[in-house]
């Protein structure tokens, strides 16, 4: 296990108007690793007045920020990025010690989507152009405007404590918005990191504030606060709801659950589709919003692709996260653990059989480390199919038609991200037009994304509203005003 370079955790603060200080609660709570159970350090637990200064601070930084061009916002992000660049190893080294990821093969990925994130805010900031109305008046000119729309709260979870909040911070600094983000507090001490990169960027003093707590406490201060004039959040379903009401009248924009839906149709390229599968399942030990968490296959191919799941599923190499050969870490918090035990349980009552894992691995340094699982014959009743599980279980159930499938992947609550596995182009777009996910992969996992392409929930379903990626976050997180000049002399 290494966390070399990282002994300065003990003093983690929060970062309120440009300064680094204490909460005043005085009261602080331990950053433990989930991969060795071990104190990383200690935190802060902020309280509601803690949440206030932020709001006060992020209203002068907003200010600061009204006085500066476009270009200038866009600089302040190329500079972030920059020093990300110089502090990468150290931010992908806490990343797998707070969060449990594979050093190697997922905890540098997100670091270096990380920084992308702030080159692409620095970049899609600039072409952020508006229009020219023509109108009926011809003593009027209309123009639109993007303004920035104040004061941001922004919620983030554990999964990538870098790369999510980066979606938000980045294209909202880039348009001229001054946040104040409450991070998940088992991914505090690597927020901590990414604000000190920020100040090492010379973000203005206010423009982003760090309020480090428990969610119901300092989270709700900040999204019902009438100081703050948006909220953006990233989190469950339940999370975002109770927000939308806290909240109720500022812009909102909710990245939530998913339950993401894999059809594997009788044409599939069956090699291509348990590969890309086993990766939506198994990436990031299954904790991805937009996850293969119901794999539903054609019963002609059905056997075919369960053996080659299981046989995916048992090389994948579960253990120390810093070990160049390790797939897979620990899972991030008890809770998820004890849910993905209590969603495997309830399938196993109900008729599924376990292919292979089933349950948490033993001899490892904490109980977190869960085995990959291939479950087969999972019902439509189950708790697994049913809701959104975040572990690495992979569950199947066989179908006989497109008609099935397609109202079997649609009669769910959730709807991120759904995948398709076909050979023809007819069938792949029934299922695009039809499949009720704000994403449709086609011949991919549903893990297939990219920074600035627009994500998020479909509507009528509750895995969000708005979309993150690119434009599409720069023109969330703006109003547009509308101009009206009379010209007549
Ligand atoms: P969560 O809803 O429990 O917590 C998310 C954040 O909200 C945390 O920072 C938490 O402290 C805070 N919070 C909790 N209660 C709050 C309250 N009452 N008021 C304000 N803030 C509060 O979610 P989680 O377990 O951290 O994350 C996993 C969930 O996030 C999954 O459902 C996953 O699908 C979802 N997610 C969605 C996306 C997406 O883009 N759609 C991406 C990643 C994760």
């Amino acid at each position: 296990m290494s966390n070399q370079g990282l002994q300065q955790l003990q003093d983690l603060r929060m970062y309120i108007g440009g300064r680094w200080v204490e909460s005043t609660g005085a009261k602080r709570f331990e950053a433990r690793s989930p991969a060795t159970g071990r104190t990383i350090g200690t935190l802060p637990e902020g309280t509601r007045e803690d949440a206030q200064r932020a709001i006060d601070a992020a209203q002068k930084g907003k200010a600061i920020l009204a006085k500066m061009s476009t270009w200038d916002r866009s600089k302040i992000c190329a500079r972030v990025a920059d020093v990300l660049e110089g502090r990468k190893e150290e931010l992908a080294r806490l990343l797998t010690l707070e969060q449990g990821k594979p050093y190697h093969t997922e905890a540098r990925a997100e670091v270096e989507s990380t920084i992308e994130g702030w080159r692409d805010a620095a970049e899609h900031v600039k072409w952020l152009e508006t229009s020219v109305i023509p109108v009926q008046d011809r003593h009027k000119r209309v123009i639109t405007i993007r303004q920035p729309r104040g004061v941001y709260a922004v919620v983030t979870p554990w999964n990538f404590p870098l790369n999510i909040p980066t979606e938000y911070l980045a294209p909202g600094l880039a348009a001229g918005n001054a946040i104040v983000w409450v991070p998940a507090p088992t991914t505090s001490a690597v927020a901590v990191k990414l604000v000190e990169c920020l100040e090492e960027a010379e973000v203005p003093a206010g423009a982003v504030n760090l309020v480090i707590g428990p969610g119901p406490v300092v989270g709700d201060e900040i999204v019902a606060h009438p100081g703050t004039d948006a909220v953006g959040f990233t989190g469950s379903s339940a999370t975002g709801e109770h927000i939308a009401r806290r909240a109720a009248g500022k812009p909102l924009l909710l990245e939530l659950g998913g339950n993401g839906p894999t059809l594997i149709l009788d044409d599939a390229d069956l090699e291509r589709a348990a590969q890309a599968t086993a990766f939506g399942a198994f990436f990031n030990a299954g904790q991805v919003c937009s996850a293969a968490e119901r794999i539903l296959v054609h019963r002609r191919v059905y056997q075919e692709i369960a053996d080659r799941l299981v046989e995916r599923a048992k090389q994948i190499h579960l253990g120390d996260p810093f070990d160049a050969g390790t797939q897979m870490g620990p899972l991030n918090n008890q809770p998820v653990a004890l849910k993905t035990d209590r969603h495997i349980a309830d399938a196993l009552t109900r008729g599924a059989r376990v292919r292979t894992g089933g349950a948490r691995a033993v001899g490892l340094a904490t109980d977190l480390y869960y085995q990959p699982t291939v479950l087969t014959e999972v019902t439509r009743d189950s708790l697994i199919n049913r809701e959104e599980t975040f572990g690495p279980v992979a569950p199947l159930a066989p179908f006989d038609s497109d008609e099935e499938a397609l109202e079997w992947a649609n009669d769910n609550t959730l709807g991120l991200v759904s995948a398709v596995f076909t050979r023809s182009l007819s069938r792949a777009h029934f299922f695009a037009e039809r499949l009720r996910t704000g994403i449709v992969n086609v011949n991919d996992s549903t893990n297939y994304w990219e920074l600035h392409i627009p994500f998020g929930g479909v509507a009528g379903k509750r895995s969000g509203i708005g979309r993150l990626g690119g434009k599409h976050t720069l023109m969330e997180m703006t109003d547009l005003r509308t101009v009206c000049f009379d010209v007549r002399s």
